[in-house]
């Protein structure tokens, strides 16, 4: 065992549920989806967003997702070999009740897949959560683990696969498998959603997904600050992904990121 890095509780690498994690939503009693069947039923039967991210957060539906992600925890990173590593799937994280949803892609390996929440303790996080506090969106710029009192009441943070993939590259089977859970999650937000943030093309292509019904013919193509109308109260707006890359190569700038949060947050009534 070793101890979390901010609260010096000792965890087992992967994290056992219901142990006293920061922002852990199961208990030791809650059912772990075996197959994609699994993932379905108990998918359809969440009725609240807690409920979803304690059932996320313990799913076993990916066999090859699941090795990954928990080898990667008793491996670690050198720089972070004296943690613990969550080495489970990471629920989506914010408001149950947000104006603006953020759509990801999957968590990293050393990042989401140690601290256990979504863009926290990696390079992406960093410039994603500055840029979410430049906007007024988030209550501090920085993310550096489960129990660093960031929080919101405005946004939510969601992706289609809540496992880390190795390279980044889930397969279309396991993306298949994780869509239920988004499904769940997003009839769950939908009605308090005024706008979406997609982060990347296929991001794009997810929240077009999600909001299939109110979906424009010819369907929007993706850009940054590209901006989809899905119909009345709905907006969609893309975004180059955060990555190292993209923000190392200034394809993506901080300015650019400020663009869409201030477009978001103007556009969801929550600018001043
Ligand atoms: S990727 Fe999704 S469906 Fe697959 S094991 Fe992880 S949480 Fe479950």
């Amino acid at each position: 065992m070793l101890n979390h890095p901010r609260t010096g509780q000792p965890f087992d690498s992967p994290v056992r549920p219901g142990t006293g994690w920061p922002g852990d939503p199961a208990t030791p009693a809650t059912p772990p989806a075996a197959d994609a069947a699994h993932v379905v039923q108990l998918a359809d039967q969440s009725e609240s967003i807690p409920e979803l991210d304690a059932l996320i957060s313990v799913c076993r539906a990916c066999p090859r997702l699941v090795s990954w992600r928990e080898e990667v925890a008793v491996a670690k990173r050198k720089s972070f070999a004296d943690q613990p590593y969550w080495g489970r799937p990471v629920p989506g994280w914010g408001s149950p009740t947000p104006r603006i949803v953020i759509v990801g892609l999957a968590p990293a390996a050393n990042g989401a897949n140690r601290t256990g929440r979504m863009f926290t303790g990696d390079r992406s996080g960093d410039q994603l959560y500055a840029a979410l506090h430049r906007a007024g969106l988030v209550n501090q710029p920085t993310s550096i683990d489960a129990a660093d009192g960031l929080d919101t009441s405005t946004i939510r943070i969601i992706a289609p696969v809540r496992c880390a993939p190795p390279g980044n590259a889930p397969t279309t089977a396991e993306r298949n498998t994780c869509a239920p859970w988004l499904d769940a999650e997003w009839q769950l937000l939908a009605p308090h959603v005024r706008v979406m943030v997609a982060l990347g093309g296929f991001a794009w292509q997810v929240a077009l997904r999600l909001a299939a019904e109110r979906v424009p013919k010819p369907k929007p193509k993706f850009g940054h600050r590209a901006v989809a109308e899905l119909g009345p109260g709905l907006r969609l707006i893309g975004c180059y992904h955060p990555s190292q890359q993209n923000m190392f190569t200034g394809r993506l700038t901080p300015a650019m990121l400020d663009d869409v949060f201030a477009d978001a947050a103007r556009h969801a009534g929550l600018a001043d």
